[in-house]
């Protein structure tokens, strides 16, 4: 071997090809998240070699189900209304549909009252704000 070799099962010599499995052996605790190379040791041939860590991105889509867009449009008006609001801007209906498909409508009309309640006399940003912070924390759940 001895020349650069890329493995996604773990740390492997470039000397001898012995793997150190990174589940198995915490090698992600020892390179770290800063991506700087580490010098590193192979523990079957006593070599010492230099590892960087390579970090892929992926992207999950998926398409949005009909009977779900169904449910998130005929939310928002009764969003709209626990707003006491004439309309949403379309960016405030973005954000709405975006907490409907991941709460059930009467969480995010309970966030609405909510907001209502407590910041009435806030701006109309502020008060959009706030009800934005009630529904991540309700996404995130109790213990964050
Ligand atoms: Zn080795």
């Amino acid at each position: 071997m001895c020349e650069e070799v890329i493995s996604s099962d773990g740390v492997k010599c470039p000397y001898c090809g012995h793997i150190r499995v990174a589940d198995l052996e915490g090698v992600v605790s020892l390179l770290g998240s800063d991506g700087n190379a580490v010098e590193y040791q192979c523990s079957v041939c006593d070599k010492t070699f230099e590892v960087n860590e390579l970090v892929s991105r992926k992207w999950k889509s998926r398409p949005i189900v009909q009977e779900e867009r169904k449910i998130t449009e005929a939310g928002v008006p009764e969003v709209l209304i626990a707003f006491e609001w004439e309309e949403f801007s379309r960016e405030e209906s973005l954000s709405v549909k975006a907490f409907l498909r991941k709460l059930p409508l009467d969480e995010v009309v309970e966030a609405a009252h909510k907001m209502t309640y407590r910041v009435a006399d806030s701006s109309r940003r502020d008060q959009f704000k706030y009800f934005c912070g009630i529904c991540w924390s309700k996404i995130k759940g109790p213990d964050e």
